[in-house]
């Protein structure tokens, strides 16, 4: 048993069964304990890959959709290049070092970046050493907003709902000789999931992100008052329906409740949620990540890059490029929305 299971144990046997939400937050964000705030889970030797960490093109391609955006805005003479849960720096670099060709951007743009885990602080320090840092994004200036966001919303905490004839039943976390499990409280009608009755049937799974809605209306309205555009990336659909939690550690599921702390825990983010709290800004359509990055160029960009290349570097490049886009890898799977103002046009790789 972790550490982290004796504390959330304690407190369960003290106050009772905890949700779903309350204990993602500990086990991922525990600040002693927590998955994040204890490594770097990324890469070969962590638990899972993202794409920043497969191929350099991910984050090149993401920094010509926003310098397009900035520039289609005029060129604001500062603002915030911002990420949301930025891991090992990667993404931000790959950026910076692509847009370092669009004529005043680097000079205008102030690095932000949102994260909690003082271990990937370390890390992210590294690559970009001129960030300024934020526990949430209430703290970002009020400036033009230029954010990317791939893998944050995956990592907040969910609370999990089972549909039955009477209501709605939440998962929650209880204690059974000394091992956490997942129960069900009783059926009751829940508010804000009334939008949800008509589209469910008994047994049916729903999932909601508390921190999602307040996030997303904190970066929208800064993007409606002063200008900028978010693009945000995950894994998840329009609508949350069906159990999406999911434990990985070393790139293999494991039960979420065994190892608290020791697993990366996820769940599908709903972009229709995001797209509920997108006024004042506008939002995008739905993309799937493969199409996205293929109206960005990534096919031309793979060709230039692999003229350099031959044997091993060459073969995995040709991996990569295929692991990003095939509907039978990343993808479909992974999709990706935009906000916007109005006025403007869309970023670069969506539809309005
Ligand atoms: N975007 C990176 C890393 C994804 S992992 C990539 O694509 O490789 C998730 C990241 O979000 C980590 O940096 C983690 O520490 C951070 N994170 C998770 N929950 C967070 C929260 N509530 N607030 C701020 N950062 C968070």
């Amino acid at each position: 048993m972790t550490k982290l299971h004796d504390l959330i144990a304690a407190r369960i046997a003290a106050t009772g069964p905890i949700t779903l939400a309350d204990y993602m937050a500990d086990a991922l964000m525990h600040p002693d304990h927590g998955y994040y705030a204890t490594r770097d889970p990324l890469g070969a030797a962590g638990d899972f890959i993202t794409a920043p960490e497969i191929s350099q093109m991910f984050g090149e391609l993401i920094g010509l959709s926003l310098a397009q955006a900035w520039i289609d805005q005029g060129q604001p003479s500062a603002f915030a290049l911002t990420e949301l849960g930025p891991g090992r720096g990667t993404l931000m670099a790959d950026i910076l070092r692509a847009t370092r060709g669009v004529a005043g951007f680097a000079d205008a743009a102030h690095i932000h970046l949102v994260e909690t885990s003082s271990t990937l602080r370390t890390e992210q320090a590294k690559r970009i050493p001129n960030a300024t840092w934020h526990d949430d994004v209430t703290t970002l200036p009020d400036q033009p907003l230029f954010l990317v966001a791939n893998e944050f919303f995956d990592a907040l905490p969910i609370r999990q709902f089972h549909r039955n004839p009477n209501g709605w039943s939440e998962v929650q976390v209880a204690v059974q000789d000394n091992t956490l499990i997942a129960g069900l409280s009783a059926a009751a009608p829940i508010v804000l999931l009334d939008h949800r009755v008509k589209d469910t049937k008994a047994g049916d799974v729903v999932e909601h992100c508390p921190a999602l809605p307040t996030i997303i209306q904190t970066i929208s309205q800064r993007i409606a008052a002063h200008g900028g555009a978010a693009l945000i990336i995950d894994y998840g659909d329009w609508r949350s329906l069906g159990d999406t939690l999911q434990a990985m550690k070393n790139h293999a599921p494991i039960n979420p409740f065994a190892d608290a702390g020791e697993a990366d825990i996820t769940a599908h983010v709903d972009f229709e949620a995001i797209a509920n709290a997108a006024a004042p800004a506008k939002h995008t359509r739905l993309s799937p990540q493969g199409v996205f990055l293929e109206r960005l160029g990534i096919t031309q960009r793979a060709h230039t890059l692999a003229k350099n290349l031959s044997g091993d570097p060459l073969d995995q490049h040709i991996a990569a490029h295929r692991r990003l886009t095939h509907p039978s890898e990343m993808g479909s799977l992974f999709k990706v929305l935009g906000l916007y103002p109005n006025g403007a046009p869309p970023p670069a790789g969506l539809e309005p």
